[in-house]
């Protein structure tokens, strides 16, 4: 190993020399890579194909230690850090270019108490390695719908899925943490210890340290719920929505019921004519008893005429991946997101005529439904600001050639700045793309100024910037 030239936080080159590299690589159980390393590449790739960035070091960490080697090195040669978990991010800021990626995806293991109903997950697991280990016992953990996304960014920015207005968001279910901070201490968080810190995790993202464990609250949930898709074509998208948030207003908890515009892919049950025509779908998961969900999905699955309603019994760690295959790695993605309170009659026209514009096969429109349990929790109880929105909207531009960028991110735009006057001015932070860094403040509404405190407290010279930067109170122009 020879002297390395890394980024630091001033966004300037440092030399670091090969000893002391060297003695953070013997101190691992994991192990430390650079660019000439075969499985760099592997290692540096993300969900967003749009992200091409060169770490100058990767450290694949095995255990709770080599976060807090890590951490430490980081912090002793003020270098740019970024923290990597599942990967899925839209912005990209898992990786970095230049400085030490902190690579948690070795660490998957995903214990469950069933007694306590509890479950301690590792930053590395996804989505589907905590289904498989809690359904296996009829337990869950709410969470989103995609099962390739990583436990760790998910939660830490808030986390909602098919069964959230049953059960919460996932940070609701976040009993405790352990937390690599950003001068290398490992600490536990809860309501009872370091009770603010727990606070600011639960919702402000990768701002506040490294965790390295999430204790999670488990719930009884049966092996299947009554979930699938109700197709329309999209000429009826007017009435169809409008009776969509009809039916939704007196919606129990176990309903949820998402919407997604886009051009038909190759789904097995559409007639061959409807492959590549617009439609529009209503995705209905139920998380009751499945006799009462056939009765409760009635009003939802009886508006309009359906080309095809596919809605059946299905185990529910099934139903968490049936949207993987739209939503693999590799693609070049962009998205904009707004929150809504409702879907207005003119929202439901920019949504329309969006979808006229399709820029492409892939590109979508997905529209998350919220409220029950999630708008019971106050926006201040955690970092999590926005609780009474019962609608997300998030434009998903989706695409594969390079030539193809300023017309998929320019449809994406466009669909945002003409929903903007009716949004509710907030935002998920996990929707958020690279180019938003000025809408922090923003999405965290009331809870960003207690952020910001936090943040000074914790890490005060923003060693954890590549996210959507809390900066320190006091230190606004920290990047
Ligand atoms: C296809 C797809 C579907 C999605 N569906 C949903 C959904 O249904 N519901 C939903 O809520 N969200 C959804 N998301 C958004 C998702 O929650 C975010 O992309 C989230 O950041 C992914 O977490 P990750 O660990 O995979 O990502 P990463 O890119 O690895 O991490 C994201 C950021 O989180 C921070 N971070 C990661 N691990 C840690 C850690 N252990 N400690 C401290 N900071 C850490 C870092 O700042 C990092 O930059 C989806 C995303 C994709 C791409």
């Amino acid at each position: 190993m020879n002297d390395m030239s890394l980024m630091n936080l001033q966004a300037e080159k440092t030399w670091v020399g090969a000893a002391a590299i060297e003695a953070l690589a013997a101190g691992l159980r994991g192990r430390v890579l650079e660019a000439s390393d075969s499985s760099y590449d592997e290692a540096r790739a993300i969900w967003n194909a749009m992200i091409d960035r060169r770490p100058a070091l990767i450290v694949q960490c095995a255990g709770a230690a080599d976060v807090v080697n890590a951490v430490r090195f980081a912090s002793d040669n003020k270098l740019l850090v970024s923290v990597r978990g599942g990967g899925h991010n839209i912005a990209g800021n898992a990786v970095c270019d230049g400085g030490m990626m902190i690579d948690l995806s070795p660490m998957k293991s995903v214990r469950v108490d069933v007694a306590a109903k509890r479950a301690w997950v590792e930053p590395g697991a996804t989505l589907a390695d905590v289904d498989k280990e809690t359904q296996a016992f009829s337990l869950v953990v709410p969470t989103g719908i995609n099962s390739t996304t990583g436990i760790a960014g998910l939660t830490l920015g808030g986390g909602f899925g098919w069964i959230t207005r049953k059960y919460g968001l996932t940070i609701d279910n976040l009993v405790s943490v352990d937390v690599v901070t950003a001068n290398g201490e490992l600490v536990r968080a809860s309501a009872k210890e370091n009770s603010d810190l727990f606070w600011a995790l639960r919702g402000g993202g990768g701002n506040f340290g490294i965790v390295t464990a999430f204790e999670f609250r488990l719930h009884e949930l049966r092996p299947q719920v009554l979930s699938g898709l109700v197709v329309h074509p999209f000429a009826d998208a007017q009435a169809v929505l409008q009776q969509y948030r009809q039916a939704l207003e007196t919606a129990p908890d176990e309903l949820t019921c998402w919407v997604v515009m886009r051009q038909a892919p190759l789904l097995p049950f559409l007639p061959q004519e409807w492959h590549g025509k617009e439609i529009l779908i209503l995705v209905i998961c139920w998380c009751g008893d499945i006799a009462e969900g056939e009765k409760a999905t009635q009003r939802l699955r009886s508006i309009g005429n359906p080309i095809a309603d596919v809605v059946a019994p299905h185990p529910f760690a099934g139903w968490q991946q049936a949207f993987d295959p739209l939503l693999t790695p590799g693609a070049r993605n962009y998205w904009k997101s707004h929150d809504f309170i409702s879907l207005s009659d003119p929202t439901i026209g920019i949504l329309i005529d969006a979808i006229s514009k399709l820029p492409g096969p892939e590109c979508e429109i997905f529209i998350a439904h919220l409220g029950g349990a999630v708008g019971r929790v106050a926006a201040g109880a955690t970092a999590f600001p926005q609780r009474s929105s019962h609608f997300v909207m998030n434009v998903h531009a989706r695409w594969r050639e390079p030539a193809m960028d300023t017309a998929c991110i320019g449809w994406a735009r466009q669909l945002f700045d003409a929903a903007a006057p009716h949004s509710a001015g907030t935002v998920y932070i996990n929707f958020m793309p690279e180019d938003e860094v000025d809408r922090v403040e923003a999405a965290y509404g009331g809870n960003y100024k207690r952020l910001e405190e936090i943040k000074r407290q914790y890490d005060p010279q923003n060693l954890f910037r590549m996210n959507q930067n809390v900066r320190p109170a006091g230190e606004r122009r920290a990047m």
